[in-house]
Parts: structure tokens; sequence; C-alpha cells
């Protein structure tokens, strides 16, 4: 297992860890600043945050700090209603796919979508089994422009409390059956977003985990989780603060095969976008040296 004790190497940031300071949304360029002034050499953009600067303006912004991605949130959100609906998510997903070809992102990340509407309070269906068919076929369909222009795409599970609005795929052993099922020859082009808020609590991790192996595990997020947790979305806590054991997990991703980045993720109102951003970050890389 490789030593983070001595440096922030492989240290990420997810850009929504600092962007909702005091209530205030801080540019994409501004965070790129604070994490370059860091010698932090990768990070996660939201794709909203990259449109807000502009997608050539971040491109370049990026290669002059030498800082590059450990993914692209985010493609995703297939369900609909019906077939205009479908379609604009797919055509939706194209698009992210350019932009992440744009930033050289190593993957994009896909959180599912679930029950359409749900999101907004009110359910236009009630049948997550149609969800998870919709969410399989809009995969499916997404690969193989991914495949064209050579983007990987990684399935996020997200945690069951999220299975009505986000995301329909919940486990990494769901997200592992279809990536079988949709890139059967493990081409590299099709794996996970292995976020530990949302699996900590499997008790078939440590198994999916070997079982995806360095083929599936395209990126590693990081937090913790807090007891209590206050709010579902968005009360992540800063690693070392909760009751993840993050050391055994990575113990886990590093023997399969997983080489990348700890992506540092944390939404949280409560706290820690209550902070100046640069006291963020340097919490996280204080924490990523003594708890990741
Ligand atoms: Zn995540």
């Amino acid at each position: 297992m490789r030593d983070f004790s001595q440096n922030h190497d492989w240290l990420s940031i997810n850009t929504a860890t600092v962007r909702k300071q005091h209530g205030t949304e801080v540019p994409l360029d501004r965070i790129i600043d604070q994490c370059a002034e860091r010698g932090i050499r990768a990070i996660s953009p939201w794709r909203d945050q990259v449109a807000a600067v502009g997608l050539d303006k971040v491109a370049r912004q990026l290669k002059a700090h030498g800082i590059g991605l450990s993914g692209y949130c985010r493609g995703g959100f297939f369900p609909a209603p019906d077939a205009v609906g479908l379609k604009a998510a797919l055509d939706d997903n194209r698009r992210a796919i350019d932009e992440a070809k744009t930033l050289n992102a190593p993957c994009l990340v896909l959180v599912v979508g679930a029950l359409p509407g749900a999101l907004d309070g009110k359910a236009v269906y009630t049948d997550i089994a149609r969800a998870r068919s919709e969410v399989r076929d809009g995969i499916a369909a997404s690969l193989d422009y991914a495949r064209e222009v050579g983007m990987p795409l990684a399935i996020e599970p997200l945690h069951p409390m999220q299975a009505a609005d986000r995301a329909c795929i919940n486990t990494l052993e769901h997200a592992l059956d279809v990536c079988d099922e949709l890139d059967p020859g493990n081409t590299g082009m099709l794996g996970v977003a292995l976020d530990i808020y949302h699996v900590w609590w499997d008790p078939k991790l440590q198994q999916q985990i070997a079982r995806a192996g360095k083929e599936r595990l395209l990126a590693y997020h990081v937090c913790d989780w807090l007891t209590p947790t206050r709010d579902l979305l968005s009360d992540r806590g800063m690693m070392g603060d909760g009751v993840v054991e993050l050391k055994k997990i990575r113990g886990w991703v590093e023997a399969a095969g997983f080489d990348g980045f700890s992506e540092v993720e944390i939404f949280s109102v409560l706290d820690w976008w209550q902070r100046d951003g640069g006291e963020v970050l340097d919490t996280c890389i204080a924490r990523h040296r003594q708890c990741v």
C-alpha cells in the first residue's frame, strides 16, 4: 500500500468540496488557483462550474498549472418519462463526454438517475425496475460513443437512501453486474467510481472490490460518515471525523490494483462550506496524509 504520510501527490480535490463557502459560489478558476498554490496535482470539477468559467479557459488554466483531472462530474440521469426525454439525456451525456475529452479527464463519472421527477419532488412514475432498464439502455448507448472518442465511463453506485431521486444503482455489486453485461471484454471503457460515502457499509465491499480489479476501478472518492448524519446529501464528514475505516478500504482497492488519486468529495452545508476554502484545502491535505 502506498505511503501517503509524506506528501499529497495522490490527493485530488472534487471541486464541490470548496465551491459554496459561506453560502457564496466560488468560481472554478479561483478554486484551481487555490489548489495550484498548494501543490495539489488533480481535481474533479463539475460541469456547471466549468461552463460558468468557459471550457477552453479551464482547459488552458489546468494545463498552465500542470493540474490533471481524476474524473469529470458528471453524466448520467438517463431515465425519463418519454422518448423525447430519453433522447435529451443521451444528447446531454454525449456533450459531457466531449467536455471530459477536452479536459483530458481519465473518466466521466455517471450518477445514473432514478425515478424521473423525484429530484424535484414528484416522481413521474414509480417503477424502479423501469428506471433501471432505462439506465442500462442509456449507459449502453453512451458507451458506444464513449468508445468512439476514447472516454471511459465510471458508474458511481449511490447509497440506497438516494435510490428514488439520484441513482437506482446502489451497490458496487450491481454496478459491476451492469459493467459485465455491457462490457464483457473488460476493455477499460466501463467501470466504477467508488465513493466510500456510498459503499462503506456494504458487507460485500471487500469481495466486490476484488472482483472489480484494476480495469473497473476508475475513480476513488473519500470523505467520512458522521454520526449522527444531519442531512442525507450535504453532511459529509472530513476524513478522520467519522466512522469509515479509510485505510482499510484503500488497502482493498490497492490490492485490487488501483493506483490512482484519492479524490476528496465533501458536501457540507453545515460545516466545511462555512469555512474559507484555503482552510478546507489545508485540512484535506493534512487528513489525506494522516487518515486516508
Ligand atoms: Zn463521489
